[in-house]
């Protein structure tokens, strides 16, 4: 009991997935430390109901309303403390409780905007994965961190490693260039496909896809990897984060993931920080920020590693990454709707509608088809969004009916 006034409160939004998971592996190492108030999954009801008999949080929640009867059923008799609740009502309930210290945001894609923006609402410490949330909303999300006073720390790898070679504090009041910061550099592992060539693009199926050479991640981040559309959403996401221009963010192939990311100073001296490609560094970083914790990953051994390598990324292969850079010049909601499209059309290739190489299409045309326009409220966001989501659809039942 004396450890209570020290520990901090969490809510793991995405409890289930690959961010959830290392996150409970790292609060299993610091269990004096941290407090598990809340978890929420989709619609796993055995896997959030195994994780509720494990971990005794006070909510859980499944965002899938029969899911979550059944939860409740099964815990009435095996774990009757805990309160289940549901729908995207539940989700944002438990990402703002007044108890709560952190969120980590870990759903993947466009169903965790509104409640990871609840939790930067409510002034919380966000732990933001769900790198969508943020290039749907953008300013508005921006805003919402600074008027509510919550602390935004990425656990993206890459922006984390930003995050740790910059003077983060400093940005609240000062722009890069007076930091005397040029260029962000994002590194990219190029994914399963790096050296294919454009026919060779053109059968690969999906578990291909999703064999990511060094990372272990969900079905549809490791679809992005492959597409670079990844990479591309991070280029926006570190603009958000980091006030930057897209003229400021670079992208450098690097096929080991050792190097995480980069920050050019004007002097030439070039901060990078390195670690074997495993969520848990960022993450445990980011839960005890401004501290250090163990987090479980092996120390990286430089001699094994032996070399690193880089490339510049290939444009014509990878035509996703153009589209993210077009797509925040254009500003407003086209960042919203060249997700909703990318993430119909991911959908789409997982379930064997669409061709690897008509995912890029599919964004393509959605984004020629619709016009952004300022996302000065949540209701634009979500209706552009569910209005690219047509629209994508639409143009994937034209490509499946023409047999393109
Ligand atoms: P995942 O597919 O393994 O897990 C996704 C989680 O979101 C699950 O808990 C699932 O129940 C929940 N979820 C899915 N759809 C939902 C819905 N409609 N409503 C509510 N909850 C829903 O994905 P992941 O790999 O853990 O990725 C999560 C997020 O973190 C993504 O935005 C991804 O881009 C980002 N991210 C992941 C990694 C990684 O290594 N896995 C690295 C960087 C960033
Ligand atoms: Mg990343």
């Amino acid at each position: 009991m004396i450890f209570v006034l020290f520990m901090k409160s969490i809510t793991i939004l995405g409890a289930t997935g690959t961010i959830g998971a290392n996150t409970l592996d790292v609060i299993k190492q610091h269990q004096h430390d941290f407090a598990v108030i809340a978890l929420t999954a989709h619609r796993r009801v055995e896997r959030l109901e195994a994780l509720c008999l494990e971990w005794s949080p006070r909510y859980a929640v499944m965002a899938d309303y029969e899911a979550a009867e059944q939860l409740a059923q099964r815990l009435k008799k095996r774990q009757p403390s805990v309160q289940v609740l549901s729908g995207p009502e539940g989700l944002t309930k438990v990402a703002s409780l007044p108890e709560v210290d952190l969120v980590m945001a870990g759903i993947v894609g466009s169903a965790g905007l509104l409640p990871t923006l609840a939790a930067a609402q409510a002034g919380k410490r966000v732990l933001l994965a769900n790198k969508e949330a943020l290039v749907m909303s953008g300013a508005l999300f921006m805003e919402a961190v600074h008027q509510h006073g919550a602390e935004l720390l990425p656990i993206d790898s890459e922006h984390n490693a930003l995050f740790q070679c910059l003077p983060y504090q400093r940005l609240k009041e000062q722009t890069l260039e007076e930091l005397g910061i040029s260029r962000l550099l994002l590194t990219a592992s190029g994914g399963p496909f790096r050296t294919y060539s454009i026919s060779q693009l053109h059968d690969v199926t999906p578990n291909q896809a999703c064999a990511h050479p060094n990372w272990q991640m969900g079905r549809k981040i490791s679809v992005d990897s492959a597409t670079m559309m990844n990479k591309g959403l991070e280029i926006i996401e570190a603009c958000w984060l980091f006030g930057a221009q897209p003229a400021q963010v670079d992208v450098v192939l690097h096929p080991q993931s050792i190097i995480h990311s980069m920050v050019e100073y004007i002097d030439g001296s070039v901060l990078a920080q390195l670690g074997n490609p495993d969520m848990r560094t960022p993450i445990a970083y980011a839960l005890a920020w401004p501290k250090r914790q163990t987090s479980g990953v092996p120390r990286l051994n430089l001699i094994d590693i032996a070399r690193l390598d880089f490339d510049a990324v290939d444009f014509e292969r990878f035509p996703c990454l153009q589209f993210a850079y077009d797509a925040m010049s254009a500003g407003g909601t086209t960042t919203t709707i060249l997700n909703a499209a990318n993430e119909i059309a991911v959908q789409a290739f997982l379930e064997e509608h669409l061709r690897f190489t008509q995912i890029h299409k599919v964004i393509e045309t959605t984004l020629s088809l619709m016009s952004g326009r300022a996302a000065t409220s949540v209701d634009i966001i979500l209706e552009d969004d569910a209005r690219a989501r047509e629209l994508a659809s639409e143009i994937i039942e034209g490509v499946i009916v023409n047999g393109q």
